[in-house]
Order: C-alpha cells, then sequence, then structure tokens
C-alpha cells in the first residue's frame, strides 16, 4: 500500500493478531526460552494500537519509525531490540518516497532483515526470527509485482520456520537447551508468520 490510511490499516491488523496469539507465543517462549515473548509482543502491540490512529496521513517512514520507537520502548528482551533496529533501517529504506511501490517495500524487508541479521550476529540455521523473515524478503524480492507474491513469502516463512524444530540452537536463550529445543518450532519465528499472516490477509 502506498498511503497512510492503508498502512496504519495493515499496522492494526499485524498488531491485534499479535495481542490474539499472546498466550501461544508465550507457552512455546515458555518451552524453549524464558516464557516472556507473547507478553513482551502483545505489550508492544497494544502500545502501537493506542498510538497507530494519529498516523492515517503519515508516509511510510515516518510510520516504521513510530513502530521502531514503539517496540523499542515497550517489547523489550531480544526482540524488541532487533525488531527496532529493522525497522529503523526499513523506514530509512523508504525515506523520501511518498508513494512506495511493491519494489518498495520489498527492499524495505530486506533491508530491515539484513540489520537484524548483523545486530544480532546470526544467520539462516540459527534457529531464529531469521529463519522466517530471510526466506519471506527473498521470496518476496523474486516475486516482486506479482499479484501473490505475499501469499509466497509467507509461505517461505511458513517452510523456514518449519525447519527450526528439527535444529539445535546456537542464538538467544533456546542455545541454552541444544538438543533439547528440538521438536519445537522457533518461538520469535512464530511470531514473525503471525504478524505477516495479518499484513498478508490485510493486503489481500
Ligand atoms: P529473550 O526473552 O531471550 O530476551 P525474546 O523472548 O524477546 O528474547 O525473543 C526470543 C526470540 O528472539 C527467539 O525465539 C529468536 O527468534 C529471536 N532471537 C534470539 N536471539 C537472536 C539473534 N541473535 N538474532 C536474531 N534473532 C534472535
Ligand atoms: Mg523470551
Ligand atoms: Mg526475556
Amino acid at each position: 500500500p502506498g498511503d497512510g490510511a492503508a498502512i496504519v490499516a495493515a499496522v492494526r491488523a499485524a498488531a491485534q493478531a499479535l495481542v490474539a496469539e499472546e498466550a501461544r507465543l508465550t507457552d512455546l517462549d515458555g518451552r524453549v526460552g524464558d516464557g516472556d515473548l507473547g507478553l513482551n509482543l502483545a505489550r508492544g502491540a497494544c502500545d502501537v494500537l493506542a498510538g497507530i490512529d494519529a498516523y492515517g496521513s503519515a508516509n511510510a517512514a515516518s510510520i516504521l519509525r513510530f513502530l521502531s520507537a514503539t517496540l523499542r520502548k515497550s517489547v523489550g528482551g531480544t526482540s524488541g531490540a532487533l525488531y527496532a533496529a529493522g525497522l529503523l533501517r526499513a523506514a530509512r529504506e523508504l525515506d523520501g518516497i511518498e508513494t512506495p511501490a511493491a519494489r518498495d517495500w520489498s527492499a524495505a524487508l530486506a533491508s530491515g532483515t539484513k540489520a537484524i541479521a548483523t545486530l544480532g550476529d546470526a544467520r539462516l540455521g540459527d534457529r531464529t526470527m531469521l529463519d522466517a523473515l530471510l526466506p519471506a524478503a527473498e521470496t518476496l524480492a523474486a516475486h516482486v509485482g506479482e499479484s501473490g507474491a505475499l501469499d509466497a513469502a509467507l509461505e517461505a516463512a511458513r517452510r523456514g520456520t518449519a525447519a527450526t524444530a528439527a535444529i539445535a540452537s546456537r542464538r538467544g536463550r533456546s542455545s541454552y537447551l541444544g538438543e533439547r529445543a528440538i521438536g519445537t518450532p522457533d518461538p520469535g519465528a512464530e511470531a514473525v508468520l503471525v504478524w505477516l499472516g495479518a499484513l498478508r490477509d490485510a493486503l489481500a
């Protein structure tokens, strides 16, 4: 979407989905982490919902900067810092673009994902949110401009997330569990599926 109102509607859908999935994400993080992911993301999502209405006529970069600042303040933990950095980098990608096209959003997702990988020093197969984000960004770039590009990106993120259940972790708290994390997908990757799926539905 290009205009502020459409972006705000999509952001609302993503935030509402994270609130709705709080218990499931917290339960997942409880099995392989410290059990706060759903709670942290739901708190961030509520703060986003409380502030987003002021951005109906704002441009995309301002909205992403609002999301970055809000998540940095209210999510906390590893996810808060990583999402804040990724959103800030994505905002920079859209600076000066009044009406971002599909290609611009794809570039923003790719840059934001790269920033998360750099800050977290993680790569594909490390059993993190990047196992959803990297395939999604790559697939979106490959199908950019086609109808169904977001469906393809979501499907790639699903495959990447499912694959995390088979790997022992090297990054984040679940790395302390090693082999014991096997069988449970990475909670951060599952969280990406929640907001990406909501964005896809809102933009369909
Ligand atoms: P914590 O409670 O350990 O501070 P969160 O619960 O906020 O962290 O987030 C946990 C998720 O963060 C993990 O499931 C994983 O997807 C992601 N994560 C952890 N470490 C990294 C990292 N170095 N790079 C990218 N993502 C990471
Ligand atoms: Mg946690
Ligand atoms: Mg924590």
